[in-house]
């Protein structure tokens, strides 16, 4: 754990073989790109520097991610992007059985991923309530959960995070609806995703790169450096996202007005 920070003029000023790096607040805001992140991530390709984005945003799959990245001028594949999603869906798989049943909040891409994965989506008597962020989400959503919970359901959030970084300002996260739902049951919700270093390993490993090598950009320090911290990797604080947490007492080990 780091106990200073120090502040850098330019990330060139690190020397680092691999990058793993945050979406939402670091890579764009909402649809548009956040300024000077596609030149960066666009230099390291052209150097060879291997890149894997880590986001805590269930909403779609890692191909569709890769498909707005490249939208946005960013050369990038399914292979280089891990969603809270997909380690939620393997630690779902991996702790209930083939065919249980799952009450669902979150998009229909998510929903269909879930299924994919050969469980039943339930509206009641689930072994679990999974929740990813659903804007449709709202009273009967929160009556559903609440009543599979007192049945016996556990709480799993695929992120924890409680507000979103827009284009235009900010919106509540999947973290803001898992932390509805436990309010009302007292559940104690079980979250997938940073700061959970499990995704930050699943990127190394895709990378095939350790923890001495690869630094971990983000704009969130509860989620994002706690998880590079946690995985053993250099972390990069990002002014260009979620306002820095005063209150935080994660310490990130440098800070970066932009990329
Ligand atoms: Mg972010």
């Amino acid at each position: 754990m780091t106990t200073t920070t120090r502040r850098l003029g330019s990330i060139d000023e690190l020397g680092f073989s691999a990058v793993l790096s945050d979406l939402d607040g670091v890579v764009y805001r909402g649809e548009v790109a956040v300024p000077g992140a596609v030149e960066r991530f666009n230099r390291w390709q052209s150097e060879g520097v291997p890149y894997c984005f880590v986001t805590n945003n269930a909403e779609k799959s890692a191909a569709a991610f890769a498909n707005k990245l490249s939208t946005l001028g960013i050369a990038c594949t399914a292979e280089q992007v891990v969603t809270s999603g997909d380690v939620a869906l393997e630690f779902v798989s991996g702790k209930y059985a083939p065919g249980a049943g799952l009450y669902v909040i979150g998009t229909q891409a998510f929903k269909a991923r879930v299924a994919e994965c050969g469980f039943a989506l339930v509206e009641r008597d689930a072994v679990a309530v999974l929740v990813a962020l659903d804007r449709s989400f709202d009273y009967a959503m929160m009556t559903a959960a609440l009543g599979n919970i007192l049945g016996g359901a556990d709480l799993i959030g695929t992120n924890p995070d409680l507000i979103r970084p827009l284009a235009d300002g900010f919106e509540p996260g999947a973290g803001a609806i898992t932390a509805s739902i436990a309010a009302a049951s007292g559940a104690t919700p079980m979250f997938m995703g940073k700061p959970d270093p499990t995704i930050i390993h699943t990127a190394m490993a895709r990378l095939g790169v350790s923890a001495a090598d690869a630094i971990m950009i983000g704009d969130k320090l509860d989620t994002d450096i706690l998880a590079g911290q946690r995985a053993g990797v250099t972390s990069i604080f990002v002014e260009t996202g979620v306002p820095i947490d005063a209150h935080s007492t994660v310490l990130p080990d440098y800070l970066l007005a932009r990329l």
